[in-house]
C-alpha cells in the first residue's frame, strides 16, 4: 500500500461500544486498524460509541482504554464520545425530516409485531433486513402531518424512521461503496440501500440510532479508511445513502472476517467469550495475546 501519495492523512478509527469490556474479536480488529494505519502512514482515533444511556458505562469506556493501552494501543486525545454530540445528531434528524425524508415512528415493538401478524406475515417477514429483522410496515409513514405533531406535542415517545422511497428519490443512486483490502486493491461494490426498509434512525431514548451516528461522526473525524467487521458490512448500503442524503464524505471500507470460537460461533460477552481483561488478570501477556492473533511484529 503506498499511500502517502493520497494528498490527505489517512485517519482511521476504532469504534467500541462500552457496553462490556474487550475480547480477542475486539483486539484483532483494533490491531487490524492500527496495522492499516502505520501502513497508510495515517492515524488512528479511537470514537467511544455510547449512544445508549441503560448499556453505556463510564467505567467500561475507561476499561477499554486500559485494555488498549495494555495491548500497546493509545489514541489522540480527546476522544470522541458519542454522548457527547446528541445535539448535532438530533439536528441532522430534523434536517431529514423537514425534508420530508424521515418521519417519526410511535410503533412500539409489540406494535410492530402485532401489525406484522395482521398483515398475515406472522413473524416471518419475507424480505427480512440484513439483520434479519422484519422490515417496517409502515405504519406511521402515512400519518397525517397534524397528527403526528399532535402526538409529538402531548409527548408521546417515539422514534425516527428514514422514509426509504423517498429518500431513494431524492438520491436515486445507483450506489456504492468502495471496498480496499489491506494489500492495496480497491473495487467499486454495489450497494442496495433498499433493503433496509424505513430503517430505525432515531431511537425513542436517543434523537440517533448507530446508523446515523456512525456517518456523522465519521464525517466530524475525517475518516478516511473505515476498518470493521463483516457483520456491519450490509451497514454499509445504508451509511452511503445517508452519507448522500446529508452530503457527506463516504470513507474506503475493508471489512474483516470476524474471529470465531471453536464451535464457529461469534465471539460475545454474553456468551462468556474470555475478555482481554479476564486473559490479563490470567497472566496472559500482550505479546502472546497479540502473536495468537497474527500481529506479532507491530
Ligand atoms: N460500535 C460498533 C461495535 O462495537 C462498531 C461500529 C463501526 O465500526 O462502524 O460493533
Amino acid at each position: 500500500m503506498s499511500a502517502p501519495t493520497l494528498g490527505f492523512t489517512p485517519t482511521l478509527r476504532f469504534a467500541p461500544s462500552p457496553n462490556g469490556r474487550l475480547h480477542l474479536g475486539h483486539a484483532a480488529s483494533a490491531l487490524l486498524n492500527a496495522e492499516i494505519a502505520r501502513r497508510l502512514g495515517g492515524r488512528l482515533l479511537l470514537r467511544i460509541e455510547d449512544i445508549d444511556p441503560v448499556r453505556s458505562r463510564p467505567e467500561l469506556a475507561a476499561g477499554i482504554v486500559e485494555d488498549l493501552a495494555w495491548l500497546g494501543l493509545r489514541f489522540p486525545e480527546p476522544f470522541r464520545r458519542q454522548s457527547d454530540h446528541m445535539g448535532e445528531y438530533r439536528a441532522a434528524l430534523l434536517s431529514l425530516a423537514e425534508r420530508g425524508l424521515a418521519y417519526p415512528c410511535f410503533c412500539s415493538r409489540g406494535a410492530v409485531a402485532a401489525r406484522l401478524a395482521a398483515l398475515g406475515v406472522e413473524g416471518s417477514d419475507p424480505a427480512p433486513d440484513p439483520d434479519g429483522t422484519p422490515r417496517y410496515p409502515g405504519t406511521c409513514r402515512h400519518l397525517r402531518a397534524g397528527e403526528a405533531g399532535a402526538r409529538r406535542a402531548a409527548g408521546e415517545p417515539h422514534g425516527w424512521r428514514l422514509d426509504m422511497a423517498r429518500a431513494l428519490a431524492a438520491a436515486p443512486g445507483p450506489h456504492a461503496w468502495t471496498a480496499f483490502e489491506p494489500g492495496g486493491h480497491e473495487r467499486r461494490v454495489a450497494a442496495d440501500p433498499a433493503r433496509w426498509g424505513d430503517a430505525l434512525i432515531g431511537r425513542r431514548d436517543v434523537p440517533t440510532s448507530y446508523h446515523l451516528s456512525v456517518v456523522l461522526d465519521d464525517a466530524a473525524q475525517g475518516i478516511t479508511h473505515v476498518v470493521r467487521g463483516r457483520d456491519l458490512e450490509a451497514a454499509t448500503d445504508l451509511h452511503v445513502l445517508l452519507q448522500h442524503l446529508l452530503a457527506l464524505p463516504s470513507p474506503r471500507y475493508h471489512h474483516h472476517p470476524l474471529i470465531v470460537d471453536e464451535g464457529g460461533a461469534k465471539l460475545a460477552k454474553s456468551k462468556g467469550s474470555a475478555s482481554l481483561a479476564d486473559l490479563r488478570a490470567e497472566g496472559v501477556s500482550p505479546e502472546s495475546v497479540r502473536a495468537r492473533l497474527g500481529f506479532a511484529l507491530l
